[in-house]
């Protein structure tokens, strides 16, 4: 057996295939020490041939090892150098272990980086080989769970319009309070007082006596994300759809084995982009139901009834409907079965 393979004698004509790198994993793990695996070649590369490639890093720490002692390398005529190497494919066909440390010194910074990204680019693909052949043939599914949310977009676009429609004034309120005060519906207490202590450039023109105000922070405004402006849940919905369709093959593994890289990488990215926005698509639906929950009105109606607010908030609660009128000129009147939650609103995620 040749080992100076310019006429691509050695045995391996080619690259490993994945079934040999795990075959020569699996030898690694079971016995700690990489260099007895039988296929080897323990001459130096030639590290004037071009297309080496990085098959696979391996690992062995020290206290696995028979003697306790480091592998050795082949790029340094075999002296005991490290535990964490790689196997490398040789354009002469052979198969040789490198120590980590040793490779871009052996091979050359430039040569290596390019071997490692070779290498990198090769695992991507795999991975998004596997990906795309477990996830690909939920597609259909996935269209189908989207298209169950349909009814709930139309029931949120609806309760945004009435309430800012409707109630228009604390609408308003309930978004500036999300911006400017953390969330907090609160009330401003006046409160009279000499002001004794603090720098007298403070006090006012009535030489100490001033009005100080405090406010009191009374309720969190519950499921904010509901207030959301510029969200437009039927287009996105729409979207979603229609990139889910773009993936849909009739047969993932034979779709897949034929897909070039570049392709592979995109629908893995498309895939997983469908998967984010739907679940996006789905907590922003379930802000509907929590932001006309009990405990938001609650709060509400604890803080339209403080004795230090102006403001006037009403809210009452029948079976069917929750009516909440504010400062006696605006009215809401909403059915509780437009906030329900369907079940369709379960998550997905990829396996
Ligand atoms: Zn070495």
């Amino acid at each position: 057996m040749a080992d100076d393979g310019r006429n691509n004698r050695g045995r391996f004509p080619t690259p490993p295939s994945q079934l040999q790198r795990d075959l020569f994993l699996a030898f690694v793990e079971k016995t700690g020490e990489p260099e007895k695996y039988a296929l080897l070649s323990t001459t130096a590369p030639d590290k004037t041939a071009t297309g080496h490639r990085l098959v696979c890093p391996f690992y062995v720490p020290r206290a696995k090892r028979p003697n306790h002692d480091y592998i050795p390398c082949s790029a340094c005529a075999g002296r005991k150098k490290y535990c964490y190497g790689y196997l490398v494919w040789c354009p002469d066909g052979e198969i040789r272990i490198v120590g980590s440390c040793c490779g871009p010194e052996y091979f050359g910074i430039e040569k290596f980086r390019q071997m490692e990204a070779v290498a990198k680019e090769e695992r991507l693909e795999l991975e998004n080989q596997y990906f795309l052949i477990d996830n690909l043939e939920r597609v259909p599914d996935m269209i189908a769970a989207i298209k169950r949310l349909a009814p709930v977009c139309e029931k949120y676009l609806m309760v945004r319009d009435a309430l800012n429609t409707r109630l228009p004034s604390f609408a308003a309120l309930l978004k500036n309070t999300q911006k400017d005060q953390g969330g907090m519906l609160t009330v401003v207490r006046r409160k009279s007082g000499t002001l004794s202590d603090g720098p007298s450039g403070f006090r006012g023109d009535d030489g100490g006596q001033q009005s100080k105000y405090e406010s009191e922070q009374v309720a969190p405004i519950v499921a904010a994300g509901f207030l959301k402006e510029r969200f437009y849940p039927e287009k996105e919905l729409a979207c979603v759809i229609k990139d889910l369709e773009s993936l849909a093959v009739p047969d993932a593994l034979d779709a897949v084995s034929g897909m070039p890289r570049h392709e592979l990488k995109a629908r893995t990215q498309l895939f997983k982009k469908c998967v984010s926005r739907g679940n996006e698509l789905r907590e922003q639906l379930l802000h509907l139901s929590g932001f006309f929950s009990d405990e938001q009105l609650r709060g509400w109606t604890t803080w339209g009834q403080h004795p230090d607010n102006e403001r006037r908030l009403n809210i009452a609660v029948s079976d069917q409907e929750i009516r909440i009128s504010y400062s006696f000129r605006e009215v809401l009147t909403l059915k509780k079965e437009w906030l329900l939650a369907p079940a369709a609103l379960s998550s997905f995620s990829p396996t």
